[in-house]
């Protein structure tokens, strides 16, 4: 998976963002995964704590999920996307799969597939907190 190669890109602009703020030891870095996003948050921590050192050392990473929000191509209604409403099976392989999203779902008032995903995909940075 690439887990790990997301921790690595994290951490370093991590980095540059506490080097440009002059902070010492960070203490806290918050990042937020899209819940369409193909990221196991476990896993993502897992590689964060094998790899953090030096100014990382005393870091706690917090992972948030992010909602998702679509909006429908056809009537431009935008709504958010539930994972807790669709059973495990479809939730999964939406989740592996954001494409198949268009299999599963559908706009709430027309009833198109046709829609695009606004929010949650990707990976970001929301929050980085240290001592100086
Ligand atoms: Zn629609």
């Amino acid at each position: 998976m690439h887990e790990w190669a997301l921790a690595e890109a994290i951490l370093s602009s991590a980095k540059q963002i506490a080097e440009k703020e002059h902070v010492a030891t960070v203490t806290e870095v918050t990042i937020r995964v899209g819940e369409l996003q193909q990221v196991e948050p476990p896993i993502l921590r897992f590689a964060l704590t094998q790899m953090k050192q030096g100014i990382f050392g005393k870091t706690k990473f917090r992972i948030l999920r992010a909602k998702s929000t679509l909006k429908c191509r056809v009537c431009g209604t935008s709504w958010q996307y539930n994972t807790k409403k669709v059973d495990k099976a479809t939730s999964e392989a939406i989740h592996f799969v954001p494409e198949a999203a268009h299999t599963y779902i559908k706009c709430p008032k027309c009833s198109s597939p046709d829609f695009e995903i606004v929010t949650g995909r990707g990976v970001w940075l929301e929050d980085l907190k240290g001592v100086k």
